[in-house]
């Protein structure tokens, strides 16, 4: 086609994508850095682990970087061997990919598409609305449970989202526990839903926050021990959370071969990458480090939440390693004061909760920063009332 016939990319793509709305990340530090000229900010806004990776991850990394020439195992024998092993489970049921948002969208390009729909929570994680939609499928939101919710306030319904799917669902979004509220559901309340779900419907439970929950919450239940009973479950895990590994961008997940073996079909190749599976094994078997990593967030959680309840800002209780706060007016307006402070937060406007934002619990020092900033916001405030 000759330059300037007019050729409309909105027009010609795919239907899904027309309507598409891009996921929105944390604002990265360097970006800050740019903008503000300023040192040492802390980013307290994509619920990364603070620590970082386990130091064998490091050297595993300098170790293996001189053998960036070659392909990588385009099976994941050692990461799945390693899984296997870590989580009971046959090597034939895990599916590697590049983080577990490029799992989702081979849950959505495999089973969903025009005429199709997904059903999943409001406050739900927003890849599960963008890889459904660009799928050409129908999203069904489902109501969370109310603000005022005594146990699991903007939780999933799922007595609602049973009766949500139809004829046409063919997969349900379940996040246990859910980013951005926090919130998370039992093993009792999973199993019953599971129950009501019909054998056309895949659900996709994803676990991204699984470490961080497991060892505090009795009834919390694991996802790939309902696999047996649920053909029709699959069950995401990362290493960008308590692993730390975000940067590398590795997760799994865990299912009958038979769904394996479907979804095996939409992976590239070569997905993840040769250092991502040789950092993943490293930080498999450092699982000091993730206990370290999931310590440090329950204590300094607490203390941040203690000083939410002493600044008088509610906040939706939280098993992750984040906290949602009401701050009661614009929730991106306080984000774009942090940022002043050199501290970045998420707004979530994007998820309908514009008077929240969410704070990921980071290191002592970092915590610090945003107890200053935000007792220095308060502060001014009163002195202009
Ligand atoms: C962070 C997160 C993920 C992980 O995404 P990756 O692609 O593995 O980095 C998945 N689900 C939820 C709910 C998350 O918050």
């Amino acid at each position: 086609m000759v330059v300037g016939m007019g050729f409309d990319p909105l027009k010609w793509c795919a239907l899904g994508v027309r309507s598409l709305r891009p996921y929105e990340p944390g604002k990265p530090i360097e970006e800050l850095k740019r903008e503000l000229g300023l040192e040492g900010i802390v980013k307290l806004a994509s619920n990364e682990n603070p620590l970082g990776p386990s130091p064998q991850v490091i050297k595993a990394l300098e170790n293996a970087v001189g053998g960036v020439s070659r392909y990588p195992d385009g099976g994941g024998y050692d990461l799945k061997a390693a899984l296997s092993r870590h989580h009971s489970i046959a090597p034939e049921s895990i599916l590697l990919g590049s983080g577990s948002d490029h799992l989702l969208e081979l849950i959505a390009r495999g089973f969903l598409q025009p005429g199709a729909n997904a059903v999943m929570s409001a406050y739900s994680f927003a890849v599960y609305s963008i890889v459904s939609v660009a799928a050409g499928a129908q999203v069904k939101v489902v109501p969370a449970l109310t603000q005022t919710h005594p146990l699991q306030p903007f939780g999933h319904d799922l007595t609602a989202m049973s009766k949500a799917i139809d004829r046409d669902t063919r997969v349900v979004f379940i996040a246990n526990p859910n980013n951005p509220t926090g919130t998370w559901l039992s093993d009792e309340e999973l199993r019953s839903f599971l129950d009501t779900v019909p054998s056309h419907v895949l659900v996709a439970l994803d676990e991204a926050y699984y470490e961080y929950v497991a060892p505090y919450e009795e009834r919390y239940p694991n996802g790939r021990k309902l696999l047996k009973q649920y053909e029709n479950l699959v069950v995401l895990r990362t290493f960008s959370k308590a692993y730390g590994l975000a940067g590398l961008r590795v997760g799994c997940a865990l299912a009958s071969p038979a769904l394996v073996s479907v979804l095996n079909r939409l992976r590239l190749s070569f997905n993840p990458n040769a250092l991502a599976q040789i950092g993943a094994c490293a930080a498999l078997s450092d699982q000091d480090h993730v206990r370290q990593s999931v310590e440090l967030n329950h204590s300094e959680k607490l203390r941040l939440t203690r000083r939410l309840e002493a600044l008088d800002r509610p906040y939706i209780p939280s098993v992750c390693n984040f906290v949602t706060v009401n701050v009661g007016s614009s929730g991106r307006d306080l984000y774009q004061r942090l940022l002043q402070y050199g501290v970045i937060t998420r707004p979530l406007d994007a998820y309908g909760l514009e008077n929240h934002l969410r704070i990921s619990v980071g290191l002592p020092e970092e915590n610090d920063r945003l107890f200053f900033a935000l007792k220095d916001l308060a502060g001014r405030k009163g002195s202009h009332a």
